[in-house]
C-alpha cells in the first residue's frame, strides 16, 4: 500500500520525496487500515456473548451514535449519526454493543443505504427481535468537497424490518423518538 501511496502522490503532481511527504506513505496505509478494519470484524466476535434473556418487549432506542465511514464510490469519508431501534423478543443486547456493531460494518467502503441495511440485519440476525429500526443521517465528503458542493445537504436513510415494517404504529413510534431532543 505504501508503494501506491508513492505513487499517487506522484501522479497528482507531488514530489514524494520532499520532507513533509516522506513518512506520508506509511501513514496513510495505517490510516486506511484503520479505516477499513471492519473487514477484519466479524458481528459474533464484538457481541461476545453481551446477549441477555430479558422479558422486555418495549422499543429500546439508542440515539447518535456517531458513524464514520467511507464511500465506495470516491474513497471520501461520509460520516453522522446513527439511530437505531429495537423491540426484543426475550433477548436484549449491551448498549455499547450496537455502537460497535454499527462500526463493524461502517469501517468499509460503504453506500449509507447498504451500511443501514447491514446494520439492521445483522442485529435481526443475532437479537431475533419482533423488529429493528435504523436510521443513518450522514454528510459526505465526495458531495460537499467535489461535484456539487452542497456543503449543508445530507442524506438520510432508513431500514425497517418486522414489526418496523410491517406496522406503521411501531414506526411512526420509533419516528417520533427520533425526533425528540432536535434530532432530524
Ligand atoms: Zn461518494
Amino acid at each position: 500500500m505504501q508503494e501506491n501511496v508513492r505513487e499517487l502522490l506522484s501522479h497528482i503532481g507531488e514530489n514524494p520525496d520532499r520532507q513533509g511527504l516522506v513518512d506520508t506513505p506509511k501513514r496513510v496505509s495505517e490510516a486506511w487500515q484503520f479505516l477499513t478494519r471492519g473487514y477484519g470484524q466479524k458481528v459474533k466476535d464484538v457481541i461476545n456473548g453481551a446477549v441477555f434473556d430479558a422479558d422486555v418487549h418495549h422499543m429500546v432506542i439508542v440515539k447518535d451514535i456517531e458513524i464514520y465511514s467511507m464511500c465506495e464510490h470516491h474513497l471520501l469519508p461520509f460520516f453522522g449519526r446513527c439511530h437505531i431501534g429495537y423491540i426484543p423478543n426475550g433477548k436484549v443486547i449491551g448498549v455499547s454493543k450496537l455502537a460497535r456493531i454499527a462500526d463493524v460494518f461502517a469501517r468499509r467502503l460503504q453506500l449509507q443505504e447498504r451500511l443501514t441495511n447491514e446494520i439492521a440485519g445483522a442485529l435481526m440476525e443475532e437479537l431475533q427481535p419482533d423488529g429493528v429500526g435504523v436510521v443513518i443521517e450522514a454528510k459526505h465528503l465526495c458531495m460537499m468537497m467535489r461535484g456539487v458542493e452542497k456543503q449543508n445537504s445530507f442524506m438520510i436513510t432508513s431500514a425497517m424490518l418486522g414489526s418496523f415494517r410491517d406496522q406503521l404504529s411501531t414506526r411512526t413510534e420509533f419516528l417520533q423518538l427520533l425526533e425528540r431532543d432536535g434530532t432530524h
